[in-house]
């Protein structure tokens, strides 16, 4: 259920009821593993298709689930009334500071080189480049309680495992094509977030042509602390944001130095993607990512919201 929904995240939903069922069919399989990590292409034809032979076995079949799967083609994933999973998943949250409730997570954008200093820092030329986005499935987030240094663990693979500073937005709405001055009406509260990278297995499968995913959307990677509500905090337009390692100061900038800011942002994404409540973007980060060892403790700060802290272990 976990992959499922985070395939729904990414791909079309139909497509993830046609492989949640089992569906053997070759066409599928040949261009899903093609695009590994993209969307697969499928004509409208095969699509009918595959949906038809679909279709035709689970009705076969007779199973209730298969038949709410059925049900559901077309359709955006989502709970279904009156169906009961087979196990439970945990669906991530994020507290909101002054509130009981928390904030349900449905999506996680990452924004890539929205500083100048660090597009050129990664290789890029920050004058030409629109904002371009990736996604972390959103059991990655690790949230961190303000006053407290949690544990984060050194991932697996890595021998070069990078902090990355940034503003994290949190939408109570979206929509698609939204217009910049609308933008910041769907903003819920903002955090201080963390996106974690492990730099060797990004630079390799960029450098490769091949989907980030292995560096930038493994366990534990989307660290914030919790979301504070813009009616307490207004919108993060400007303000310092630092990250400091043992005390040494390493990224060290101001949000007004964004190249794309959190309205824009929204904006652009929505030309990609329906936004909806629930999702976060993550803003970018500014120049001077650099690498972490286990012990090494972070210290992340952004005018106007609390400090945030982890120790790598
Ligand atoms: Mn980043």
């Amino acid at each position: 259920m976990a992959g499922l929904l985070r395939c729904a995240a990414q791909w079309s939903a139909d497509a993830v009821q046609i492989r949640a069922a089992g569906l053997q069919n070759s066409a599928w399989s040949d261009r899903a593993t093609a695009a590994s990590g993209g969307a697969p292409k499928i004509n409208k034809q095969e699509q009918k298709t595959v949906m038809t032979d679909f279709n035709r076995r689970n009705i076969l079949a007779g199973g209730a689930a298969a038949l709410a799967g059925t049900a559901a083609l077309g359709e955006t994933a989502q709970a279904q009334v009156g169906v009961t999973a087979i196990f439970p998943v945990a669906h991530a949250t994020i507290p909101v500071v002054g509130l009981k409730e928390v904030f349900p997570v449905r999506r996680i954008y990452c924004i890539g080189r929205n500083y100048a200093a660090h597009a050129i820092e990664r290789g890029s030329d920050p004058t030409r480049e629109p904002p371009f986005f990736f996604q972390k499935p959103t059991d990655a987030i690790q949230v961190v309680a303000i006053d407290t240094v949690a544990d984060h663990p050194y991932p697996s693979l890595t021998k070069n495992y990078h902090h990355e500073v940034e503003l994290v937005a949190a939408l109570k709405a979206g929509g698609t094509n939204i217009p910049v001055d609308k933008a910041l009406d769907c903003v819920y509260g903002y955090a201080l977030g963390l996106d974690m990278t492990r730099r060797d297995l990004q630079n390799a499968m960029g450098a490769e042509k091949k989907p980030w995913e292995i560096g930038k959307s493994f366990d534990h990677s989307a660290v914030l602390g919790p979301i504070h509500p813009v009616t307490k905090t207004g919108h993060f337009t400007k303000g310092a944001i630092s990250l400091a390692v043992n005390g040494t100061v390493r990224q060290n900038s101001d949000l007004t130095k964004m190249i794309w800011n959190v309205a824009e942002q929204i904006s652009k994404l929505s030309e990609a993607f329906e936004l909806k409540a629930g999702d976060i973007i993550y803003s970018g980060t500014p120049e001077n990512v650099g690498p972490v060892v286990k012990g090494d403790v972070l210290l992340c700060k952004l005018e106007g919201l609390p400090d945030m802290s982890i120790k790598i272990v």
